[in-house]
């Protein structure tokens, strides 16, 4: 079974944006053990796509088209593949519901064009956007498969997990269904956690074993084809279980799970309450925690002290502590955590402070962070290095301060 991506939008030729879409889409149909060929960018344009989709179509198994489902004249996408595949196009009646209920909801003027968004080719199957208004649609034809996804990532995704990768691994796989789980991991390498799992990653066919790392985190995603749910369920179960039997001390949820999610379920079993002192990170810890639906049952608030002046005086830290070992410091970060502790009367109070670059900041240098953890059995400080921009060094230290909070 092999496969071609067509990437449509003029905006990608003109660099505009990068293909993401493309990589996220192959390294997906990968893990499904189907063959990408080849990626083709293509403008909105109709004979160029037209063209694009015959090469493609002489070669392919299945064609992926992302982008050009929106509403605006320059998006063709399903008008060209109808008229490609020789079909009509009509109206799922579903996504034209969502579209009405949109401009109803939101009190506006529809603009009749909006409706092209709920076009697909009859004898297709049909992909209900839950993210957003465009339908997406799968049509054969001659042999080949043509799936049409929408452009903007996170609708494409979600479409690609939902819909589309059950309809591929239907082509590809025993034709039976397909289960995956994803197992994620924290404070080991992707490849320690490779070579720690080679053997297995190499013998496993059915549940596949796919390494993905992150920034921070590996994760690893197991995917099984069987008659029924059901079996491939216990089929990723059993390799859970081996996996989990060597490198489980990393193991820290599964799927959609965050470190930061994590984090708010960690405090909530423990019944504690928390409070950050922001110096490096600028409040992103707060930000991180608050986006986690129910971080009211145990963030209480935040600070942002960047300067030293603010650390003495909104804290009330010792100003000769300040200038004698400076901001960057594990006395710092620890009197940080303490004070926060101390003034949102919370069981735990979390510092970072730390120098996030480019620039050496106190004579010390850039990725130098300090973090520290105040709690019930008392005040502890990691420092640690990080190397990178002045967004992934904050970013890594939110990861490590939410790692220590789980330890
Ligand atoms: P819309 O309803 O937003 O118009 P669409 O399905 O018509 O969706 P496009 O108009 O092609 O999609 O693209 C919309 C946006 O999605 C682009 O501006 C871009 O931000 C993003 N996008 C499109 N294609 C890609 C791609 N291949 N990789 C990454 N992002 C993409
Ligand atoms: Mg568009």
């Amino acid at each position: 079974m092999n496969a071609e991506i067509i990437a449509v939008g003029t905006e990608l030729l003109l660099g505009q944006i990068a293909n993401t879409n493309g990589q996220y889409l192959s390294k997906e149909l990968a893990s499904l053990g189907v063959n990408v060929f080849r990626h083709t960018v293509v403008g909105d344009n109709e004979a160029r796509m037209n063209e694009a989709l015959g090469e493609a179509s002489e070669r392919a198994d299945i064609v992926i088209l992302t982008g050009g489902l929106g509403p605006t004249q320059d998006d063709i996408t399903k008008d060209v593949v109808a008229g490609f595949t020789g079909r009509k196009l009509l109206v799922h009646e579903a996504s034209a519901q969502k579209i009405r209920d949109y401009y109803e909801r939101t009190g506006r003027a529809m603009p009749a064009s909006n409706m092209r968004q709920a076009h697909y080719a009859e004898n297709s199957t049909v992909f209900f956007n839950q993210n957003g208004m465009a339908c997406g649609m799968a049509v054969e034809e001659n042999g080949t498969h043509y799936v049409l996804i929408p452009g903007p990532p996170r609708e494409m995704k979600s479409m690609y997990e939902y819909d589309v990768e059950p309809y591929v691994a239907a082509l590809a796989g025993s034709g039976g269904l397909v289960s995956s789980r994803v197992l994620r991991f924290y404070g080991i390498g992707e490849s320690s956690l490779e070579e720690e799992l080679q053997d297995l990653i190499e013998a496993q066919t059915n549940p596949t074993i796919a390494p993905l790392a992150g920034d921070g985190e590996v994760t690893l995603r197991l995917t099984a084809s069987a008659a029924t749910e059901e079996e491939a369920l216990q089929m990723i179960a059993g390799v859970e279980e081996q996996v989990l039997g060597r490198v489980g001390e990393h193991f820290y949820g599964y799927d959609d799970d965050s470190v930061f999610n994590h984090t708010v379920d960690v405090l909530k079993e423990r019944s504690q309450t928390i409070a950050s002192a922001e110096s490096l990170t600028g409040g992103w810890f707060a930000k991180s925690i608050v986006d986690i639906p129910g971080a009211s049952s145990v963030f209480q608030g935040s600070v942002t002290t960047y300067s030293k002046a603010a650390k003495q005086h909104i804290l009330g830290i010792d100003r000769p502590l300040l200038d004698q070992e400076g901001a960057v410091s594990a006395a710092c970060a620890e009197a940080m955590a303490e004070k926060v502790k101390e003034k949102f009367n919370t069981d735990v109070g979390i510092s970072f402070t730390g120098v996030a670059g480019p620039d050496r900041d106190e004579g010390k240098e850039p990725g130098l962070v300090w973090i520290g953890i105040s709690g019930p059995q008392g005040t502890i400080s990691k420092q640690i290095h990080i190397a990178g921009t002045r967004d992934r060094v904050r970013f890594m230290a939110l990861y490590e301060g939410c790692r220590l909070l789980w330890k």
